[in-house]
């Protein structure tokens, strides 16, 4: 009797077990069903969105393409189809190199030869600056089928202004032309206080305007320019009930800078910038690609290139000159030694103007600009020193206006001071 109430027992549970098992079993089918259908859904989904990504991008490209090889005096060797196309995204630039070896790293990562790299990347610095290399930017590539590794076209954007420049290959160099998109610029006014992000390119404006310290949470009116691509340009300021305008001559000078509407530089400092009038820097401090060598090499200051030979170079600030000779690297070079212990030199100039032992005021004329000793054409490098060790020019200097706009450029900046007033809504 026992037993057989245990045996029923025993065949109960077994069969509510079963039971248990069967509904499991059940509902797990009827769930990985259901996620398999909804995983299968998403991956159509998913493919379909990429597919039309792709074919979006591929078309912008292939558009941007026959914009490119439009342009008028390029002349492509043989029809574009027998071109194989590609685009390179200059990766991150590292802080202590040049955009020079970030551009010459992603070129040659792309199958194209390390001298035809090298020379790109010179041509593009010599025309525009090294500056006009940066991260993110898309650089287009057409080469012939049967030689992929010397590109015959080069394309790039300059800058936000939608200016597209292209280099030719022809004979044994790249020819550098550009064609400028009309873009419409965009004009509004910003209001906000002096901490928040857009108050942060000209923080030392508002610093100088305010004699000092700007407070955080001060209301300050922005005359912002638009170009469409994103990229926002402060034109004008005011602060205080004081209005300063940005002045603008070509893509690099020392005088695009803040001014009161007189022409006074709102920037004072006590180190000048060596040069006057617009330059392109083609190589910053740090390491970069030596175009002698075309290896790498650290460069310890600033060459600035673009202006006439002969053009005056300036002490950048006052000081004594402890050296003014001739070297068969640095050339006719200059150096000056500042009371504040910096020491700045001056390399490669057509003549030194100043005897060794004279005494300097910022701003005086020292020599002029030249390409005497090692050097590939006419351009100026600034060394400073502080306590026997190379400094980053930049950091120091900055690019200081002249004290006072003057002649033509007053009469450019009047012009610019009527157009921004009249578009500036306080
Ligand atoms: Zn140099």
């Amino acid at each position: 009797m026992k037993k057989t109430v245990l045996f029923s027992i025993m065949l109960l549970s077994f069969h509510v077990t079963v039971f248990a098992q069967t509904a499991f079993d059940s509902y797990k089918a009827k769930r990985d069903s259901a996620f398999q259908a909804f995983e299968k859904k998403r991956q159509t989904a998913y493919d379909s969105y990429n597919a039309k990504r792709d074919s979006a991008f591929a078309a912008y490209i292939e558009n941007r393409w026959q914009t490119y090889l439009k342009v008028p005096g390029v002349s492509l060797p043989q029809s574009p189809k027998s071109l194989t196309k590609n685009t390179i995204v200059i990766p991150k630039i590292n802080a202590d190199e040049n955009p020079d070896v970030a551009i010459i790293d992603a070129l040659s990562n792309e199958g194209i030869s390390q001298e035809q790299s090298v020379k790109i990347a010179l041509e593009i610095i010599d025309s525009l600056g090294i500056d006009a290399i940066r991260e993110g930017q898309v650089i287009g590539i057409a080469s012939e089928l049967t030689n992929p590794a010397k590109p015959v076209v080069v394309t790039y954007k300059v800058d936000s202004i939608e200016t597209v420049a292209l280099l030719q290959a022809k004979d044994n160099r790249y020819v550098y032309t550009e064609s400028r998109e009309k873009v419409k610029e965009i004009f509004t006014t910003y209001k906000g206080t002096v901490g928040d992000p857009i108050s942060r390119n000209i923080l030392p404006t508002l610093n100088a305007m305010a004699n000092g310290t700007a407070k955080q949470g001060t209301p300050f009116s922005a005359l912002v320019k638009k170009d469409g691509t994103g990229t926002d340009k402060i034109v004008a300021i005011d602060y205080n009930g004081v209005k300063v305008f940005s002045f603008s001559e070509g893509r690099s000078s020392a005088l695009n800078v803040f001014y009161t509407s007189n022409g006074a530089a709102v920037i004072k400092s006590k180190y000048r910038f060596p040069l006057s009038g617009a330059y392109r820097k083609t190589s910053g401090f740090g390491i970069r690609i030596d175009p002698f060598t075309k290896q790498r090499k650290v460069h310890n200051g600033i060459d600035y290139a673009g202006m006439p030979s002969g053009s005056s170079v300036y002490t950048v600030a006052d000081g004594e000159v402890t050296e003014s000779a001739f070297d068969r690297l640095n050339g006719n070079y200059v150096v000056v030694k500042h009371r504040d212990g910096l020491t700045s030199y001056y390399l490669h100039l057509k003549e030194n103007g100043i005897r060794k032992g004279t005494n300097v005021a910022a701003g005086q004329v020292i020599g002029k600009v030249g390409s005497t000793g090692r050097s590939n054409g006419p351009h100026l490098h600034l060394g400073i020193k502080k306590n026997n060790e190379w400094q980053n020019p930049e950091k120091i200097l900055g690019t200081i206006g002249a004290p006072q706009l003057s002649g033509d450029r007053l009469q450019t900046f009047n012009t610019q001071v009527k157009e921004y007033s009249a578009l500036f809504s306080l």
